[in-house]
């Protein structure tokens, strides 16, 4: 009997070549062991706890991390009911700009790591851009000056932690960001490494010479021997400790999470375009060779290194997607479940004038405001949770546009599709929205774990078992494409309605 061609047939046998994805993320650690065809076969996930030493900082146990790493890998060969003969190789994804400092000798961390969101290089921060560096890190790194990235957390760590800085000038330490920690543990400490997008998220190296810059280093007093040796995204990284699964597997594969989606979105040419929905939303332009300079805030960072060649993407994020909709469900309570959302948005014809700015931590790229304020603006005696729920969605549609319209004013030409995924992606009401007032398609892949997904492609990359990015580009599935159906004249209206609600809740109106 011939199966239906949409049912996806997993052979009980399976053909050599199933590759383990590691993806850390900043609050759980996950495995996904993933076919050939790049078709997931078993998932495991831990929850990882944040630590909240003060307000604006936050941390991560590293002994957690990889605790959580090493039972996630056998967890998802288990839930595949696959043994580690059936596995080519590893690959990884992880949180960017997340930090740790290691002894060299004993693999000890010598603190927490000090994550992403983590607030306390604020004041190191605007001290180098009153002191007029921010144009050098800006040309050399791609970055805004900001504590997100690593550099000013290694810093906060050298001058805080007792004995560090002697420590780290007599060669004892390691830093890593945490793709890099789990490769040194992996490899029983062999291997001190980390990949180009990686690297391009500390604020230490020049994304354009593909090289740890020395003059960062110094601004930052930052010992270079502690920096890990940067390799492609593809290729040969290690190999694992037989111990940890029974056998050891080769490392073939490493990008930070945005990196990894655009690679599992396959998106290799110049002008292709991703976003993330999830707690916040990230959108990734590959620009090629070249990275670009932006008029309009946006980052320039390495999109991946494959075979010594540097590709780029302009980046663009914002603060507060998924976010919002958990506000109605938890603070407003005028839905129980986020899926909820989409109906109550479609049982009205329209806001109504309705915005709903969700500034709660401030506005991101295009704006950057930290100080800017979320606001609920046009509100008449007929709006109500229908309107409301309505306009949470559609802020985080018009602050898409507002990603892609930078994009353009910094020279990219009008993408013809974006891909999307995360959590938020599942709601179809969003992405009809988002394709109306885009004016381009939007496509959703079968498979929606794209980050976990890009990491496996890339170790099959540097496997040998894919020869090149064409073939991760052909096992590209789309689940649904969603086509603009509103006008250019309503499109543009309600976007300038936008714009003009955004105007009111700046900190210094524009
Ligand atoms: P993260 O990786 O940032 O934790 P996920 O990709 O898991 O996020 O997405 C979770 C977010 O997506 C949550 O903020 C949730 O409110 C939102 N979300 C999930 N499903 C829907 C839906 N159907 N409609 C709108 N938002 C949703």
């Amino acid at each position: 009997m011939t199966p239906p061609a949409t049912t996806e047939i997993i052979p009980a046998t399976m053909p050599p070549g199933a590759i383990l994805a590691i993806d850390q993320g900043t609050t759980s650690t996950r495995a996904i062991l993933f076919d050939a065809e790049g078709r997931p076969l078993g998932l495991a996930q831990r929850e990882l706890p944040q630590i909240y030493p003060q307000a604006g900082w936050v941390e991560h146990d590293p002994e957690e991390i990889w605790r959580a790493t090493v039972a996630v890998m056998s967890g998802a060969l288990a839930e595949a009911k696959r043994a580690v003969g059936d596995v080519a190789g590893i690959g990884i994804t992880n949180q960017r700009e997340t930090t740790v400092l290691w002894e060299r000798r004993s693999g000890r961390p010598i603190h927490n790591a000090i994550v992403w969101q983590d607030r306390r290089g604020a004041a190191a921060c605007r001290a180098l851009v009153a002191a007029g560096h921010q144009p050098l890190i800006r040309q050399r790194t791609g970055l805004l000056v900001d504590s997100y990235f690593s550099a000013t957390k290694i810093a906060w760590l050298l001058e805080n932690v007792a004995g560090a800085r002697q420590a780290a000038e007599h060669g004892e330490l390691a830093f890593g960001t945490i793709d890099s920690f789990l490769l040194w543990r992996l490899t029983g400490g062999r291997v001190h490494a980390t990949d180009a997008t990686n690297a391009s998220r500390t604020m230490l190296y020049d994304i354009g010479r593909g090289r740890w810059d020395p003059e960062l280093l110094a601004l930052f007093r930052i010992p270079e021997s502690l920096l890990p040796e940067v390799r492609d995204s593809a290729g040969p990284f290690g190999e694992s400790e037989p111990g940890l699964l029974g056998r050891s597997l080769p490392i073939a594969g490493i990008a930070g999470d945005q990196q990894a989606a655009l690679v599992g979105q396959a998106c290799f040419a110049p002008g292709m375009i991703k976003s993330t929905y999830g707690t916040g939303c990230f959108v990734l332009l590959n620009s090629g060779g070249t990275p670009v300079a932006s008029r309009n805030r946006l980052v320039a960072t390495i999109a991946y290194r494959l075979g010594g060649e540097t590709c780029y993407a302009s980046e663009g994020s914002i603060f507060v997607a998924g976010a919002a909709i958990q506000w109605l469900r938890d603070k407003l309570g005028i839905i129980r479940h986020a899926s909820e959302s989409a109906a109550l948005a479609a049982s009205v014809e329209s806001t109504n004038g309705v915005y709903l700015v969700p500034g709660f931590t401030g506005l991101g790229a295009p704006y950057w405001d930290p100080d800017a304020r979320g606001a609920i603006l046009g509100l008449t005696r007929d709006s109500g949770a229908a309107e409301i729920a309505r306009a949470a969605l559609e802020a985080v549609c018009y602050q898409t546009r507002d990603l892609i319209e930078a994009m353009r004013e910094d020279g990219a030409t009008l993408p013809q599709a974006l891909r999307v995924d995360g959590g938020m992606a599942a709601n179809d009401w969003l992405l009809q929205f988002l394709a109306d007032l885009l004016g381009i398609p939007v496509e959703r892949p079968v498979v929606a774990e794209t980050t976990a997904l890009g990491a496996a492609s890339l170790a099959a990359l540097g496997l040998g078992l894919h020869r090149g990015p064409a073939e991760i580009e052909r096992r590209w599935r789309r689940d649904r494409r969603f086509d603009p159906a509103m006008s250019a004249d309503r499109r543009d209206a309600l976007h300038a309605g936008w714009k003009r609600a955004v105007a009111r809740t700046l900190s210094e109106p524009a």
